[in-house]
């Protein structure tokens, strides 16, 4: 057996039961490979199935609205995927018909759709020959060819698309792909490969570099990463009469585009200062939570206090984007994962 087929041998013994496996639809297809960027198959299972029951085609979430879509991402993070989803649904909609073309380069121009997410529509659904390079594919290439640029150079990444152009099997270069992309994510694991799991049971181990050389650990090649920068927000949950709070909608130009979150106080002093002093200013710390983007690391420091607190209330009324809300109404607005998290321990969500 040529490499190829010994890959499509193991994949068929070893492969997971996904349900955007057993399908050519390319909508499907596309709905989990962008849920799945970023996120675990156990992360991203649920998300997709609600996906499907609130749109089945792509017709479907091209007319729903961004409130919709943002709403049923929430918590999945790198709110853009979601953005580029439904604009690309709607591109899809308008200009093929509903129809997702049977094209590399014109699946790869639709909004959130990059080298690889083409590679994978194009070769599942419709079985065109483009190798896909995922961080699972770049891992196992690597130990394979002991290719010891790093990983994020562009001649690592010349020699990984060399090393699939000569493997891919041409025929049949969907059940290819997905069977490396499985060959990397459970067998040439991170930490533990499956020649030091189980030895003897990688059908690569005779022609693989890293095994022969003990150079498992060492490959691929990554540069150590910048310490990120670090955001911190003050945000202030404000009550208000009539069982209502406040939020804020974010502007176009930022991080969470079009989604809520809550008033930020920048200019308060009551805020520049620690927790234990806005008590006496009427507004109550409440938590600290942290959470980690790929590009930044956000401290939350969330507050809560009574409009008629501090002067919150005509502050508020003077800002554009602040808005008043029935509590009873909060679950039809998109918030930071963060955001949404503090409101449910509250209990208010
Ligand atoms: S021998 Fe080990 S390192 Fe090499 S491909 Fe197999 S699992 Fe990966």
């Amino acid at each position: 057996m040529d490499f190829a087929q010994q890959l499509v041998f193991w994949y068929g013994q070893n492969q997971r039961s996904l349900p955007w496996r057993n399908t050519k639809d390319p909508y499907r297809i596309w709905l989990s490979e962008i849920i799945l960027q970023q996120t675990r198959v156990n992360q991203g299972l649920p998300y997709y199935q609600r996906f499907l029951e609130h749109f089945p085609k792509v017709g479907n979430l091209a007319s729903a609205s961004e409130q919709e879509v943002l709403a049923l991402w929430q918590g999945l993070g790198y709110y853009s995927r979601a953005r580029n989803l439904h604009a690309a649904a709607k591109i899809v909609q308008n200009e093929y018909g509903g129809v997702f073309p049977a094209d590399y380069e014109k699946i790869k121009a639709l909004p959130g759709i990059g080298p690889y997410t083409a590679a994978a529509i194009a070769s599942f659904a419709f079985n065109l020959c483009h190798p896909v390079v995922d961080g699972n594919v770049i891992r196992f290439i690597c130990r394979l060819e002991g290719i010891y640029e790093p990983v994020q150079s562009s001649l690592c990444r010349k020699k990984i698309e060399e090393s699939l152009a000569g493997r891919i099997d041409r025929k049949e270069p969907g059940a290819f792909n997905q069977a490396i992309m499985e060959f990397g994510a459970l067998a040439c694991t991170p930490l533990h490969p499956l020649c030091r799991r189980e030895p003897g049971a990688c059908p690569f181990a005779d022609v693989c570099h890293a095994f022969a050389h003990g150079a498992e650990a060492h490959l691929p090649v990554k540069e150590k990463k910048k310490p990120l920068p670090v955001w911190q927000l003050h945000y202030v949950l404000v009550f208000d009469r009539d069982d209502t709070v406040w939020l804020r909608k974010r502007g176009y130009d930022d991080l969470w585009r079009g989604m809520y979150d809550l008033p930020v106080l920048p200019q308060s002093p009551a805020l520049d200062a620690a927790p234990v002093v806005c008590e006496a200013d009427g507004i109550s710390f409440v938590a600290h939570r942290t959470q980690v983007l790929s590009h930044r690391k956000l401290h939350f420091y969330f507050y809560k206090a009574d409009a008629g607190a501090f002067g919150l209330k005509k502050y508020l009324e003077e800002q554009e984007d602040c808005l008043r809300v029935k509590k009873n109404s909060l679950s039809k607005y998109a918030f930071p994962i963060s955001v949404r998290r503090f409101l449910k321990d509250l209990t208010i969500f």
